[in-house]
C-alpha cells in the first residue's frame, strides 16, 4: 500500500496492490472487504445498536449520532481493477462487495488493485483521530481489508465494534506524512536513516529534509493485519531481550514517562516468562504505542491508553502483548470465539503478572 497522508485535513488517499491466493477448495466469483471507518456515521449500524442495545459500551454511547462532516470516517473507493478489467463493486454499511472479471479458481491468485480516498474519524472506539490523551492519529482497521474466507464461507461481519479475524499475508506499506510527526506500529521499519529514527544506526547523516512529507516504508510478514499511530510528541526508545528481540515504546513526553521508563523492566520480563512457557515469539519487535483508549492487541504491536496507574500500564501491556500468542499467532476469529483470545490471553496474564509481582493473588484457572 502507498498512502499519502494529509494530516491537517485528516485526510488520506490510498494505493493498494493486493495479491491474493485462494487456498480454498473452491472456485470464487466475488471477494469482500471490510470498510471499517464506514461504522463512525450517524445511522450506521454500530451508531444505531449502541444507542438501543440495553448496555451499551459507554466510550461509544452516542457519540457517533453526533459526529458532524469533518469529523466522520469514510472510506471513498475509487476504483477496484483485476489485471486490466475494471471491476463492479457495491458498498453495504462497513462491506464491500467486488465482481470478479475472472473466477479464482482454487489454489490460483490474482492481483486486485484498489485506489481509495479516507477520512480519519475523531477517535470514538479504538481507531480515530486526536483521542482524549491527545495522541493525533490512531491508525487502527484503517485501510480496505480483505475479509476471511474459510470452511464457514466469508466472513463479512458488518463492523459493531467487537474484534477481528484477517487474511494472513505480508504486508509492505509505504506511509507519506509531514515530517514533523514519529511514527511507530506493525512491522519493520525499512528505511530508519532516512526518516530519522533511532531504530538501528543513528551515526549516519540523516536525508536533507527539503519535502513537507517524508515517507516511513514498513515491511511485515506472516501477519494479519497493519496498525500504526503517529504524534509529532512522540518519545521513543527501546529494550531488549537477551535473544535479540527489540520492544519499541512510543508515548508523549509529558508527566507520565517515569511510568513509561519503569514499564521497560517489567515489559522484558514479562516477554522471556511468556516465551519460556507458552512459546517463542517469532518477530523480531513489538512496539508498545501510547493510542489513548484502552487496549486493543495487533500485529506485533498494541495500542494502550497510559492514564491510569503504573500496575495499570504494566497489566494492560502484559495483557495485549500476550495476544500476540493468543490470537495472533494462532488467527483464530475474535468476532465469533472469544474465549479463543480473550480466555487464554487472559489466564497467560494472570500467570504473568503472578510471576512479575511475585503473587498467586488469583487462581488463573477460573
Ligand atoms: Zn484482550
Amino acid at each position: 500500500m502507498d498512502i499519502n497522508f494529509f494530516a491537517e485535513e485528516n485526510k488520506f488517499s490510498g494505493h493498494q496492490e493486493l495479491v491474493y491466493t485462494n487456498n480454498s477448495p473452491d472456485t470464487l466469483s466475488k471477494v469482500f472487504y471490510h470498510l471499517y471507518y464506514n461504522a463512525f456515521q450517524p445511522g450506521s449500524m454500530m451508531d444505531v445498536r449502541s444507542r438501543t442495545i440495553e448496555d451499551p459500551d459507554s466510550r461509544v454511547g452516542d457519540r457517533i449520532a453526533g459526529l458532524n462532516k469533518d469529523e466522520i470516517g469514510y472510506h471513498n473507493i475509487k476504483s477496484i481493477s483485476q489485471k486490466n478489467a475494471v471491476l463492479k463493486f457495491k458498498i453495504e454499511g462497513t462491506i464491500l462487495e467486488v465482481f470478479l472479471d475472472k473466477p479464482l479458481k482454487p489454489n490460483d491468485k490474482t492481483t486486485l488493485t484498489m485506489d481509495f480516498n479516507s477520512q480519519v474519524p475523531v477517535q470514538i472506539r479504538r481507531t480515530g483521530r486526536h483521542n482524549v490523551e491527545g495522541v493525533d492519529f490512531s491508525m487502527t482497521q484503517w485501510y480496505p481489508k480483505l475479509c476471511e474466507y474459510d470452511k464457514d464461507g466469508w466472513h463479512t461481519n458488518p463492523y459493531i465494534g467487537r474484534e477481528f479475524h484477517g487474511v494472513w499475508g505480508d504486508f509492505d506499506v509505504k506511509i507519506s506524512i509531514d515530517h514533523h510527526y514519529v511514527l511507530g506500529g506493525t512491522g519493520l521499519l525499512q528505511n530508519s536513516n532516512e526518516v530519522g529514527y533511532g531504530y538501528q544506526d543513528t551515526k549516519k547523516p540523516l536525508k536533507k529534509l527539503t519535502e513537507k512529507n517524508i515517507t516511513w516504508h514498513f515491511k511485515a510478514e506472516k501477519v494479519h493485519d497493519f496498525a500504526w499511530a503517529a504524534d509529532p510528541n512522540f518519545i521513543h526508545d527501546t529494550s531488549q531481550l537477551n535473544n535479540g528481540m527489540v520492544i519499541h515504546y512510543l508515548h508523549l513526553d509529558d508527566s507520565l514517562n517515569e511510568n513509561w521508563q519503569n514499564l521497560k523492566e517489567y515489559a522484558v520480563k514479562s516477554f522471556e516468562f511468556v516465551n519460556k512457557n507458552f512459546g517463542e515469539y517469532p518477530y523480531k519487535q513489538y512496539s508498545i504505542i501510547q493510542g489513548g483508549d484502552g487496549g486493543m492487541e495487533y500485529p506485533m504491536c498494541t495500542l494502550i491508553a497510559a492514564g491510569g496507574s503504573f500496575k495499570g500500564l504494566v497489566s494492560v501491556t502484559v495483557h495485549e502483548s500476550i495476544h500476540s500468542w493468543f490470537q495472533g499467532l494462532l488467527g483464530t476469529n475474535e468476532s465469533k470465539y472469544e474465549w479463543m483470545d480473550e480466555g487464554f490471553c487472559t489466564y497467560a496474564q494472570y500467570k504473568t503478572m503472578d510471576h512479575l509481582y511475585n503473587t498467586n493473588y488469583m487462581n488463573p484457572f477460573i
